[in-house]
């Protein structure tokens, strides 16, 4: 059986757990630890199956446990050669040969699961979101995402579950206390997903066949779980989809682990 599970989701720190029988990983390692330690042991997991972790950009609520992790379970570090560098020393020292470098649009093994990243718009030095593939299944991880277009969204389609990011409500945002530059970054071509487009790319998706859904990444100063919930929704809505019926809708919160969704 699949499971996938959102440990923590937000921008305070972000890590996904997938597993596949014996095999498991993790999609980034954003927060302490001790932190991703027990939210495992809340779902019933260990480290024991867990082949390594997958860094989708160098943003410190993306790395910030995973030097750790690697030192203490010898676990493999997965990234591409510019995130590496941009890492730098930032996470400790990390063995030479748990530093794995992987290319953008190459598929790797690791037990019965492919996992291939592709690139997202976001002002990072090169990143990425995530399309694993076990057996005939597809799961696809995007969070940190500027905006949508047509080669991104191709990514997603055909999954069976998508983890994408719902970050801030635009009005919110704007009306907010952050100074300008930051809004400009969060709303410009390189910064995070609102939850209108979430909605619109959730109601893409679902009319394509995805079944599954978690929102995650979101704004603790621009947005609410309520909020995201709501307006992407009603885009299911607009699309004649029942949000409640025709397919499964959760946001992932920053500290709470989410459903284990079973793929
Ligand atoms: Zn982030
Ligand atoms: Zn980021």
């Amino acid at each position: 059986m699949i499971k996938v599970c959102s440990l923590f989701s937000g921008s305070s720190g972000n890590c996904i757990y997938i597993s596949y029988n014996d095999t498991a990983l993790l999609i980034d390692a954003g927060v302490s630890g001790r932190r991703i330690e027990k939210a495992l042991s809340d779902i019933g997991e260990s480290f024991d199956k867990i082949a390594g972790i997958f860094i989708t950009h160098e943003h410190s609520d993306h790395i910030s446990g995973a030097g750790v992790l690697s030192r203490r379970y010898q676990l493999p570090v997965y990234a591409n050669a510019p995130t590496w560098k941009a890492i730098g020393s930032s996470i400790g020292k990390i063995k030479s040969d748990k530093i794995c470098e992987i290319n953008p649009g190459e598929e790797i093994c690791i037990g019965d699961m492919g996992i291939n990243s592709f690139l997202i718009p976001h002002d990072a030095a090169c990143p990425v979101g995530y399309n694993i593939f076990i057996k005939d299944k597809k799961i696809s991880i995007a969070t940190d995402i500027g905006h949508m277009d047509a080669e991104l969204l191709s990514k997603l389609e055909n999954s069976d579950m998508v983890l994408l990011e719902s970050n801030h409500d635009t009005e919110m945002l704007k009306c907010g206390r952050y100074p300008w530059p930051l809004k400009q970054r969060i709303l410009g071509e390189k910064g995070h997903l609102c939850n209108d487009m979430a909605g619109k790319v959730v109601a893409h998706l679902a009319t394509k066949g995805t079944k599954q859904f978690l929102l995650g990444h979101l704004s603790q100063e621009n947005n609410f779980p309520e909020l995201a919930y709501e307006t992407v929704s009603n885009a299911l809505l607009e699309k004649q989809i029942n949000p409640l019926k025709d397919v499964y809708l959760e946001v992932a919160l920053r500290d709470r682990v989410s459903k284990v969704l079973c793929v």
